[in-house]
């Protein structure tokens, strides 16, 4: 159904990389909802997610840009500001996860958390910044964890590259606190995506537990709500990040995470 309501972002152009599900697809619903444009990246089905955007009434691409390819994101880029224009809010989404201890730790997975988790936002942001600069106006939103500010065990890439890209959001800002260029970092706690199902299910094998029971244990552990946050709920502090009244917002580690971090 096509949404006529909401248009605060109309005329806008938002790049949500990894918006084929999970977080990433929830945040694209919500900037396609308050009118922006999207170019849509990210693996797996396509079609459906497509769709769901092109429901809300406005215009939708897609560029498949492997995110741990510095040559691809590149053209993503490229391709996005010559389909649209512009690009004005880039979602830094994409992410993987992979848990062993460090000395079992495959360096071929730290390598492609690295770049997917962390690499990909600095390239992003460097080709996409000159337009925004030119314009005077952008919005950069990196989707950390709260693993951006504390730690887990097991966890060692996506730990680092998650407090990483917290420093770069907070170098972002700097870089553009006197233009109308604001970035920020989202920090959620656990959200039920396929990313926390495959740990979900990890459990469930090791423990020889259901699949509810394990989704239980896995959230109440950390997360002191007992409750999973949505996507939708993400997407509405992104849609407020891109408003006229989080102009000052910038540099800022925001959670997410049911008190997580607050213990
Ligand atoms: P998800 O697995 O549902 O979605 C990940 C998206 O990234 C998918 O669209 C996938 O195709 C895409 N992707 C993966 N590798 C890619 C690559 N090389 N190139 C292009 N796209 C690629 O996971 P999610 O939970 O929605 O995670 C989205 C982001 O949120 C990640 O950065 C993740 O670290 C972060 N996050 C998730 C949680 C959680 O509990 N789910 C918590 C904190 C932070």
């Amino acid at each position: 159904m096509v949404n006529t309501d909401m248009s605060t972002l109309k005329g806008k152009t938002a790049l949500v990389t990894g918006s084929t599900s999970g977080i990433g697809l929830g945040m694209a619903i919500a900037l396609a909802k308050q009118g922006a444009n999207i170019m849509m990246n990210g693996f797996g089905d396509k079609d459906g997610p497509i769709a769901q955007i092109k429901a809300c009434g406005v215009e939708v691409d897609y560029h498949g840009a492997d995110m741990s390819k510095p040559a691809e994101i590149e053209d993503l880029i490229k391709q996005t500001e010559k389909r649209f224009g512009a690009i004005d809010i880039l979602v830094n989404n994409a992410g993987i996860q992979y848990t062993a201890n460090i000395e079992d730790f495959p360096t071929d997975k730290w390598d492609a958390i690295i770049a997917i988790n962390l690499s990909s936002a600095f390239h992003t942001t460097h080709h996409a910044l000159p337009g925004m600069q030119k314009r005077n106006w952008g919005r950069i939103i990196n989707i950390a964890s709260v693993h951006g500010l504390v730690a887990s065990a097991q966890k060692s890439a996506y730990v680092a590259a998650k407090h990483g890209i917290i420093g770069l959001t907070k170098v972002t800002a700097l870089e553009n606190a006197r233009t109308g260029i604001t970035c920020n970092a989202i920090c959620p706690g656990w959200v039920l995506t396929p990313l926390v199902q495959k740990q979900v299910d990890a459990r469930a094998e090791r423990e020889h537990i259901s699949n509810d029971v394990a989704k239980t244990a896995l959230v109440s552990e950390k997360q002191p709500s007992g409750e999973f946050v949505s996507p939708e709920q993400l997407a509405a502090l992104a849609v407020f990040l891109c408003g006229p009244d989080a102009s000052e917002v910038r540099g800022v580690a925001w959670n997410m995470d049911g008190g997580w971090a607050a213990q």
